[in-house]
């Protein structure tokens, strides 16, 4: 049987096919062109100085120590994504020398973040609990913020899979009053990666390839974030 076409109904569907194609491959190019915003992220190591924060029970490690390791790998990835990063501290203290008070250190990383107009904060921090039971990873945000929620939720979503996987369970982002997120009006949260009063987490937050796990997915959250408001 011979099929009979129409030529031309056949020249106008290859001219319409054309067109899609052109105007599709000049949609990319143009977006691909189109210089995509730097973000701008403030990442918080907290404690430090004096402050050495909770303490591990096996190892003696400081809450400050795993805070600053943290924070270096999840700078290196953001970098490694375009992500201009700023730390409130790449020391042992905030301040210079370690030399001030705790009120001094709060308004150094009040103006380090204020001064920066940042896209976001992650300030980093480990957990401690009297029950020894108790594992995962927690994020908190500013009750007053709806885009400090948004980020807070987006992040908590994708540290989920390390709770699922470690825990068992996940977790929702919680509202916490704490002075790094109430001292800008740039979206904030507080990552609580583990607890070092668990065993289990302190031996894993000891390790430099889960340290890296748990940053990709902070990581991971933070592009969630960005990405939907960004839309
Ligand atoms: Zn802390």
């Amino acid at each position: 049987m011979f099929l009979v076409v129409d030529k031309r109904k056949l020249l106008i569907g290859i001219g319409i096919v054309l067109l899609v194609c052109i105007f599709g491959a000049t949609a990319v190019a143009l977006y691909c062109a189109v210089p995509r915003k730097e973000y701008v992220v403030v990442i918080d190591a907290g404690h430090g100085g004096g402050d050495a924060g909770v303490v591990g029970s096996k190892s003696g490690v400081s809450e400050a120590e795993i805070n600053l390791l943290v924070a270096f790998t999840l700078k290196k990835q953001l970098e490694e994504r375009g992500v201009r990063v700023v730390m409130t501290r790449e020391k042992k203290s905030v301040l210079e020398d370690g030399i001030g008070s705790k009120s001094d250190d709060f308004e150094k990383r009040k103006s380090i973040i204020n001064d920066n107009s940042p896209d976001l904060v992650i300030s980093i921090h480990q957990n401690k609990f009297p029950d020894s039971t108790r594992r995962g990873a927690q994020v908190f945000y500013n009750v007053s913020s709806e885009q400090g929620k948004s980020l807070a939720t987006a992040v908590q979503t994708s540290l989920n899979n390390l709770n699922q996987e470690k825990v068992g369970r996940s977790f929702s982002a919680l509202k916490g009053d704490y002075y790094i997120l109430n001292c800008s009006p740039y979206p904030s949260c507080i990552v609580e990666c583990g607890f070092l009063s668990n065993p289990n987490d302190e031996e894993l937050l000891l390790n430099a390839e889960y340290r890296e796990n748990l940053s990709a997915l902070i990581v991971k959250g933070t592009f969630a974030y960005l990405d939907e408001k960004s839309l």
